[in-house]
Formats: C-alpha cells, structure tokens, sequence
C-alpha cells in the first residue's frame, strides 16, 4: 500500500528552520520579518484563515500587522492600506485574503501590492514571471510551492516524468502546472470541461488534483506507481458520525488510491499545513532579500 506523505510533519520541519533563521537573522542585523493581512468582510472560513496564519507568524517569530476592513468598505479604503503597506519598510510580505467582496475589484487590488512583498505569488508580473523560461518569479504561490517541496523532500523524480494536474485556477492548478513544466515534466492540465479525464490521468506518473471535487479521482484512475498530491479540501456531510457534522475528503478516492498509488497525502494533513509554511518562507525570503542578508 502507498507511502504516506506526511505533509503535517514536513510543514513542522519546515517551520522549525524558518524560526531558526529569524533569530539568526535578529541577532546579526536586527530585523524581524513582517507581515501585513488585509481582511474585508465578515466570510467566516476566511477569519479563520486569517487567524492561523497569524498564530503561524507568532509561533515562528514574524511579526504580524492586520487590517480588518467591513464588508461595505470601498476598493479605495483597501488600496490606501496597501499603498501604506508597500511603503512601510517593517512589512516584507502583503497578503490580501481572498476572495474579496463583490464590489471590488480583484484585479486592481492584486496588481496594487508591491512585487518585492506579493508573497502569496498572485500579482500578474510574478505569474508572468512563472510562466517563462529564464525568468524568475520573486513569490511563488503557497500552495503550489508547498506540492513541489512535498515531492522533493519525498525524493520524487520529477524530470521527464508525466504530470497531470486537476484544476486551473489562478491560485493552484494552473501555477501548480507552471511549476511542474520549470522542473521538467511533461504536464497536461485536466479542467471542468476535459473529455476522459481518467484516460489522461491514468497516463500520469504524478498527479497533482486541486478540483475541489470530494472522492473524484477513484482507483481505476490512478496508474500503479503513481505519486498522488491531493489539495482537494471539500467537506463531506455526515452529520450523524461526526460532532461538526461534516468531515473533510480530498479530490481523491483515498482507500481506493492507497492500493494503486506508490505514495500519497492524506487528507487533511497533507497539502493543507504546506500553504502556510510556504507563506513563512516567502515571508522570510522577502525579509532577507530586503535586507541583503543570506
Ligand atoms: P476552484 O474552484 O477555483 O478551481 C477548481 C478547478 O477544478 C477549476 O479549474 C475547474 O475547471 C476544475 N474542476 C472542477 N470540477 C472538475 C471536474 N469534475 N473534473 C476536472 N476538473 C474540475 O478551486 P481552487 O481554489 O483551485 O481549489 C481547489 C481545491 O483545493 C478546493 O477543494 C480547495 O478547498 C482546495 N485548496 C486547498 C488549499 C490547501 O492549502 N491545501 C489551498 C487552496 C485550495
């Protein structure tokens, strides 16, 4: 049966060197890296969002600034904050929880948030950036970051390899492809509207699946050997089993996969802790950069 990467204890590791590093980089120059949120409105999953990855900050030694903004708050009101933000040399990272009221607009935010702080990889010159050969983006998304490291610290073989990646969203899918081609693989991106999508993906030697669709990927998908990174979080309802009355299943069918795949992450505990250890070291990153120590 598959090996399980264990994405909980890969983001604790992780989250221990990056500590480390702070207070070294404290003590010889006296910098605390910093984070600024930018909250609007009242969506309950993103607090919580908010709220962890604050409690992330703290446990490592970032130190956190949050605005919360109400629901009616203007598009002006978030971009004067993040104006303040991209001039205020304390903040190394900017991170606008999404998704933002309907009022506003998406696009105008993200692009507003300087480059040299987009730790969350979203503004259109870091994608760009992603996106061609001999460019380097400054950020790299979280959670696409955190799927490549999992197989690296795996010591999956991603060179020449066949990948197909579920899902392209801006977010994951489609920078979680980006990346895959930069380290070599063949990639092929399965969306909503593919034919066949378990013909293509039982051609896959790795399969990154961010559909957001519970038990999706079954069995009979998966070629044997296969290495499954499943970002899927999707609640399923079971009221009568659990207290919360729901559970949470990945896009992938997990028993099912266990007996095909060569190795793969669980839900949750997989993928889910790697986002926001990903977002301290880009944190991190942008604090060192700025200040040019390494
Ligand atoms: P999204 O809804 O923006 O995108 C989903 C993508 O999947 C779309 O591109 C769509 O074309 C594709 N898709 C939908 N149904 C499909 C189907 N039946 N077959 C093939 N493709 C299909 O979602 P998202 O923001 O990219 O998130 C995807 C999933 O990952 C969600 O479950 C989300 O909760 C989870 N997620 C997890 C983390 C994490 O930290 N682990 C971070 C972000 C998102």
């Amino acid at each position: 049966s598959a090996k399980v990467i264990d994405g909980k204890s890969v983001a604790k590791h992780i989250r221990e060197e990056i500590s480390t590093e702070i207070s070294r980089m404290k003590e010889a120059i006296g910098v605390i890296p910093g984070l600024a949120v930018v909250l609007v409105g009242d969506r309950k999953d993103s607090a919580t969002y908010v709220r962890n990855k604050k409690k992330a900050c703290d446990d490592v030694g970032i130190k956190s600034y949050e605005i919360h903004l109400s629901e009616d708050s203007t598009e002006q009101e978030v971009l004067k904050y993040i104006s303040e933000f991209n001039d205020d040399p304390s903040i190394h990272g900017i991170l606008v929880q999404l998704p933002l009221p309907r009022h506003m607009n998406e696009e105008n935010v993200l692009n507003a948030v300087s480059i040299d702080k987009d730790v969350d990889g979203f503004h259109p010159l870091n994608i760009g950036r992603l996106a061609m050969r001999g460019r380097e983006p400054m950020f790299v998304p979280c959670t696409p970051k955190g799927c490549i490291v999992l197989l690296h610290r795996y010591g999956v073989t991603i060179k020449g390899k066949r990948a197909v990646v579920i899902g392209r969203s801006n977010i994951v899918g489609m920078p979680a492809a980006l990346l895959l081609q930069r380290e070599d693989a063949t990639v092929t991106i399965v969306h909503s509207r593919t034919k066949n999508p378990e013909e293509i993906v039982r051609q896959a030697d790795i399969i990154i699946s961010a559909a957001g669709q519970p038990n999706m990927v079954r069995g009979s998908w998966i070629k044997p050997g296969a290495v499954i990174i499943d970002v899927g979080i999707n609640p399923v309802d079971v009221r009568s089993k659990s207290p919360r009355g729901y559970h949470l299943v990945g896009d992938v069918c997990y028993e099912e996969a266990c007996r095909v795949a060569s190795a793969i992450t669980p839900v949750p505990g997989g993928v889910g802790p790697m986002t926001i250890a990903m977002l301290l070291s880009n944190t991190l990153s942008s604090a060192k950069r700025a200040h040019n120590f390494d």
